[in-house]
């Protein structure tokens, strides 16, 4: 029978690890991140509480840190065995190590704290990778298997169906919004699963629809430049970024708004941009894969990218009305700080939040109306409009976890993870109407299939 010890995002958000083990493979599923206050918190320095030679493969469900930062730790402890995820999730996986480290070593200079580690250390790592595609079958062993789906959250990341000791498994990694605009939608679950480890990041929110997304972006771009302010969008740099870049492009192109100075103030964000545009397979419908052979979805009359930190000095210089999008998205480190430092003070500009805000990040303190917050160990107030809209998350909200539990035969036991405890006890409750039962394991508890 196999067993499965939860080793992160247990009642919370980042952190997401799993082992699982059978009569004859032993894997992890993900090794993230715990994210808060700081970009890494101190637990993450703790050696990985499982013996990393005893694991035969990992499966790594998408590249956001919060599955993945943790990763880069698993050779120094011994791993030897494979990392399987999809081709555009070990690129991204790359990136995102890669600006890790340098925020790591911002806050070295801040904290005194060592990054968590090196480039060689990442680059040691790689040599383990093994892609994959969505629906193929990758052996465990000579029973058991594992079947990466689209999980429609962030270009390549899936959602794992493992079977070990004859059980099928399913962890749901994290859950696409409804209709995602450049990536294809979540495939269904389809057959009987005997173990759902669903996330539930907004299991008690429900989204705007599409619609109203668009009207509410539009709304605030044409609010900003009628008061002639700046508006700063602190975006996740994998797909939120490439979602705000479409939508402009969309709303430029449809004479909605003008042609005006927006700035793609983030490296990180810029390299992933790159990488989308390698992967138009993994794009909606053939539309938009012919107009990619035409036009660049990412590309538009106004905007320019500011890779350099010389470039990105030039903002300041340039007069308002102007969009900045930088990263990151919670506002806990990257060129954001700078520009929320700047413009937070002035009540013509406006902060649009379109991402989720984990507990205790300055981004959560202005999204919960905190007037002055602290930023680069400066306190800043917040006299700038904030306006938040849900409808840009990379995450399903509550109705869509539903329909997509709903889409499986029969599920046997569910298991939430990687919500907040509000949120995972709202959702129990609801699956409880649809006569789910589900539990919420702690930090450290293995549950027996
Ligand atoms: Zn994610």
């Amino acid at each position: 029978m196999p067993s499965i010890t939860f080793y992160g995002a247990t009642t919370e958000v980042t952190g997401s690890c799993y082992l699982v083990r059978g009569e004859r493979t032993t894997v992890l599923v993900d090794c993230g991140l715990f994210q808060g206050e700081r970009f890494a918190r101190a637990r993450n320095y703790e050696a990985l509480p499982f013996g990393c030679g005893a694991i035969d493969n990992v499966l790594i469900t998408h590249a956001h840190l919060d599955h993945t930062g943790r990763l880069p730790k698993i050779c120094a402890e011994g791993f030897t065995g494979k990392i399987f995820a999809t081709s555009p999730t070990l690129e991204l996986m790359n990136a995102l190590w890669e600006d890790a480290i340098e925020i790591m070593e911002i806050e070295y200079q801040e904290t005194g704290r060592l990054p968590l580690y090196s480039a060689a250390a990442t680059k040691r790592v790689e040599k383990f990778f093994q892609g994959v595609e969505y629906g193929q079958k990758i052996p465990l062993s000579e029973t058991d298997y594992a079947i990466f789906h689209n999980s429609g959250h962030i270009l390549g990341a899936a959602f794992i169906e493992l079977v070990i000791d004859g059980k099928k498994l399913i962890f749901s990694g994290d859950i696409g919004n409804e209709h995602p605009p450049i990536i294809r939608e979540t495939e269904p679950l389809r057959e009987a699963i005997d173990l759902l480890v669903c996330e539930t990041t907004y299991g008690n929110r429900l989204h705007e629809t599409p619609q109203q997304r668009s009207q509410l972006f539009e709304d605030t771009v044409v609010q900003t430049i009628k008061q002639r302010g700046t508006l700063l969008i602190p975006a996740f740099a994998v797909e939120r970024t490439q979602e705000i870049l479409y939508e402009l492009h969309n709303m430029i192109k449809a004479g909605m708004i003008p042609a005006m100075p927006i700035f793609l103030d983030s490296p990180l964000a810029i390299k992933v941009t790159e990488i989308f545009r390698k992967y138009p397979e993994f794009f909606n419908n053939d539309d938009w894969l012919q107009q990619k052979k035409d036009h660049d979805l990412f590309d538009f009359p106004g905007l320019r990218l500011t890779p350099t930190r010389q470039k990105s000095r030039v903002i300041n210089k340039i007069p308002s009305p102007k969009i900045i999008i930088a990263g990151s998205g919670m506002m806990n480190g990257g060129r954001i700080m700078y520009h929320l430092e700047r413009y937070l003070p002035d009540p013509r500009n406006t902060l649009l939040i379109i991402g989720y805000q984990a507990a205790h990040t300055p981004g959560r303190k202005i999204l919960d109306g905190q007037k002055w917050v602290e930023l680069l160990n400066k306190s800043v107030p917040v006299k700038a409009r904030v306006i938040a809209i849900g409808g840009f998350s990379a995450h399903a909200d509550q109705k869509k976890l539903l329909s997509w539990i709903s889409t499986a035969k029969e599920i046997g036991q569910i298991c939430l993870v990687h919500g907040d405890a509000e949120s995972m006890l709202e959702f129990g409750a609801k699956l409880k109407e649809h006569k789910l039962e589900a539990t919420i394991p702690k930090y450290g508890e293995t549950i027996t299939i």
